[in-house]
């Protein structure tokens, strides 16, 4: 099992409830979607995943490691790709992906092999000399990409990479990252474009005031509504309010 949640729950010291007894199954291999609206728990469940934020009760595995009694293992078998675009802007590219490399202690020899291998994958060679705020948003897309798998982690979380990207900037993302799992990496994907999810998941999860509503394959969630599509059935949960953000072509405020 790549990730095994069980019975989580997180509450914030403001007293907000973000998680509410969250269970969740991912399998190595997996393309798994956490779709919900706004303030739903997304970033908080993908935080305690990998050790940012401590659950207040419940369980994490990662790979069967618990995040927070074996947390040194449990993250470095997890990637995240951030929602923000958090590069440092005065090193160069390859400076990124080598002291992302040296944070999780990979030795000089293996971050060059690496930084050359990922920089290549993204097509970011000519540009690895270039300071991060230099490159246009789709190589700084890129870049958080390599960078989250630079210390080759079985788990790449992908926090709503894809929020306010233009079209052909998001085909792009979705080919790496199809890659990337057909290569054999587990991915979590939290997004809130319905359409995104029902072309990259396996298997979806729909999640809204901090419990999970609904599970399954984009097919078996529609059924279980009894609606003809992925869409409905989020209108179904989520509501209509939603919906325009959720649909792809929208960019979210
Ligand atoms: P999502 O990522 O789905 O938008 P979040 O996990 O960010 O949802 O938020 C879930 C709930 O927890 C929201 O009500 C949010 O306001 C609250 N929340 C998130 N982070 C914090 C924090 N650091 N302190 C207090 N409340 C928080």
């Amino acid at each position: 099992m790549a990730l095994e949640i069980t019975d989580l729950v997180k509450r914030y010291p403001t007293g907000t409830e973000a998680l509410r007894g969250v269970s969740l199954e991912i399998e190595a291999g997996e393309f798994f979607g956490l779709l919900g609206p706004n303030g739903a728990g997304k970033s908080t469940l993908i935080h305690c995943a990998t050790g940012l934020a401590r659950p207040s009760s419940g369980t994490i595995r990662v790979f069967g490691h618990d995040v927070v009694a074996d947390g040194s293992e449990a993250r470095l078998a997890v990637g995240l790709a951030p929602q923000d675009v958090n590069l440092d802007w005065f090193l160069t590219a390859a400076e990124t992906l080598d002291y992302h490399g040296g944070y999780f202690g990979m030795p000089r020899r293996q971050r060059r092999e690496r930084t050359k291998e990922l920089l290549d994958a993204f097509s970011l060679t000519s540009k690895k000399d270039e300071r991060t705020r230099t490159l246009s948003g789709g190589m700084k897309r890129r870049l958080i990409l390599a960078r989250a798998l630079m210390h080759r982690p079985r788990l790449l979380i992908l926090d709503e990479p894809t929020a306010g990207v233009d079209v052909e900037l998001r085909l792009e993302l979705w080919q790496y990252v199809q890659r990337i799992n057909a290569e054999g990496t587990t991915i979590l994907l939290t997004t809130h474009y319905l359409e995104e999810a029902e072309q990259l998941c396996d298997r979806i999860a729909f999640i809204n005031g901090g419990q999970i509503v609904a599970e399954g394959t984009s097919q078996d969630l529609a059924a279980e509504f009894g609606v003809a599509s992925l869409e409905d059935a989020y209108l179904e949960l989520v509501g209509r309010n939603e919906l325009s953000r959720a649909r792809i072509g929208e960019v979210a405020p």
